[in-house]
């Protein structure tokens, strides 16, 4: 026996090939007992005051202000106060280093808002650490490079900022969102009263440090957290224009109650996306594509890839890829770095994906879910796909905003397009194929605001994203992000 095999014969044989937990710590975010509302460069002690959580565990996290009317316009008034006073008169380059700043901080204090994120939103840490915080870094380094260039990006026109923003945000991407929101605002010279989602105002809360860090002048952005009654008293208050993501019900409310006020206002909603595999595509890639469409963020996206359209003669081999991936997925612990599958946002959310998916059933789709063991506390479902759907059955039209796919499909590419846009929405859409001149073709006759070829839920800054139809209107990102929130002379 050689010294090499003899090594080899001492080594230890590992009992099993599962994955070992490797948690992230949970140590590096200090969260207060008690958050108030940031006021004009303040912490407000708030009326009011309700409990957050982790959904992943159903333990709460801290005790946070559900602002009234009154403190509403408060926040408002601050925001008024300081367009007025200074901010909407300083130079753009003046405004772009405190953008600047804020993109520089939270790179510093990355994992930390990453560690938050996961906690209190219950996403895979590696999503929150590789997607949500350097996104949201990116867009206050980009708006921050637009903020004194603006009579360069709208020649032979005159930008003037609006006044004061009120934007209100969900849940799936807390921060993001939030970055999506206040950079173009503040980079065209507005002032921003803000509210995060009820389940996950965390990192909202924790965003005010970063401002304190950086300086910001009071008032330039108020954070006032609370249910959907204070996201409706920013509506009805004294601002210029709302921003706001979330449900197509609650835009289309928020649409009905502007109309006619003169403000302004912009609509991210809902979406049911398709994501189109040709016979001619990469199938190993496309299967990446799919999945990572629809249990990215556990389906908890707007441009989630939930109708998966597959050309017939590729159908079994790519149901076949897509089962066997998905016995891979490890669902658990959003801390935990190996985890692909996080925790659902809320009870509420996880009884409404129960609820879609038992119509699935109903209504005769088949549905295949891999063996998994879930967690015994906290808020969990199993990623899921139907096959055998209908275009008529629910989970076909209705946006479940879960990790559950509904697959159907197609012969030609003619009929691809008619399925695919039989939507209310038409925020997103993904095309698999190797042909370039058939991925033009597609994008021309997709009506969806958002189409990925070859990839899927990718975003970058310097692109505009939006919606038709129900999924709204308006662009953020890119120069397209930054028009909502000027006026013209
Ligand atoms: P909502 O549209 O209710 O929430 C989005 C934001 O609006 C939250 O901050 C919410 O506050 C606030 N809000 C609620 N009611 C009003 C109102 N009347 N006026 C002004 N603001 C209001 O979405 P939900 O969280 O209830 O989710 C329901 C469904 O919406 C999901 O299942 C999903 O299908 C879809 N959705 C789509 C999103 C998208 O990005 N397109 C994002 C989130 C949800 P609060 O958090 O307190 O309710």
């Amino acid at each position: 026996m050689t010294e090499l095999e003899r090594k080899q014969d001492r080594a230890p044989i590992p009992a099993d090939w599962t994955y070992a937990p490797a948690p992230e710590s949970r140590d590096i975010v200090r969260l207060r007992e008690r958050y108030g509302l940031f006021v004009g460069g303040e912490w407000v002690e708030p009326k009011e005051t309700y409990t957050t959580i982790d959904p992943a565990h159903e333990e709460p996290l801290a005790e946070v202000g559900q602002a009234t009317d009154e403190e509403v316009q408060a926040a408002v008034q601050a925001a008024r106060e300081a367009y007025d006073n200074g901010w909407s008169a300083l130079p753009g380059s003046e405004r772009a280093k405190y953008l600047f700043r804020i993109a520089r901080i939270l790179q510093e204090r990355s994992r930390e808002f990453a560690v938050l994120e996961s906690l209190n939103g219950g996403k895979p840490i590696k999503e929150s650490r590789d997607v949500d915080l350097p996104l949201a870094a990116a867009h206050f380094f980009y708006y921050a490079g637009w903020a004194d260039k603006l009579e360069y990006a709208f020649p032979n026109r005159t930008p003037k900022p609006l006044g004061v923003a009120g934007q209100v945000i969900p849940w799936n991407f807390p921060l993001l969102m939030l970055a999506w929101k206040i950079a173009p605002a503040l980079a065209a010279g507005n002032t921003v009263v803000l509210k995060p989602a009820e389940t996950t105002p965390l990192s909202a809360l924790h965003f005010c440090d970063v401002l304190r860090q950086a300086e910001l002048p009071p008032g330039v952005v108020n954070i006032v957290t609370g249910d959907g009654r204070t996201g409706a008293a920013i509506v009805k208050s004294d601002v210029d224009k709302i921003a706001f993501t979330g449900s197509t019900d609650v835009g289309k409310a928020i649409q009905r109650e502007l109309a006619g006020s003169g403000k302004k206002l912009t609509l991210e909603l809902g979406g049911k996306a398709a994501n189109v595999i040709f016979d001619d595509a990469a199938l190993d890639q496309a299967v990446e594509g799919i999945v990572n469409g629809i249990y990215f963020n556990q389906g908890h996206v707007c441009c989630a890839g939930s109708r998966l359209l597959v050309q017939e003669s590729v159908y079994e081999d790519v149901i076949d890829k897509l089962k066997r991936r998905l016995t891979t997925l490890r669902v658990g612990d959003p801390l935990d770095k190996n985890t692909d599958v996080g925790a659902i946002n809320s009870a509420q959310q996880l009884e409404k994906i129960e609820e879609l998916v038992e119509s699935g059933k109903e209504e005769g789709a088949a549905i295949y879910q891999p063996p998994c063991r879930l967690p015994e506390k906290g808020y969990w479902f199993v990623p899921t796909v139907f096959t055998d759907v209908a275009q008529s059955y629910r989970i076909a039209q209705e946006e479940i905003f879960g990790p559950v796919l509904s697959v159907l499909t197609f012969r030609t590419p003619d009929e691809a397009v008619e399925k695919a846009n039989n939507t209310p929405y038409g925020l997103s859409a993904g095309v698999w194929t190797e042909k370039g001149s058939r991925i033009l073709s597609m994008a021309q006759r997709l009506r969806a605001g958002v189409i990925w070829a070859n990839t899927y839920n990718r975003f970058d800054p310097t692109s505009p994203f939006g919606g038709y139809k129900e999924s709204g209107f308006g662009r953020e990102g890119g120069l397209h992000g930054l028009e909502p929130y000027l006026d013209f002379e």
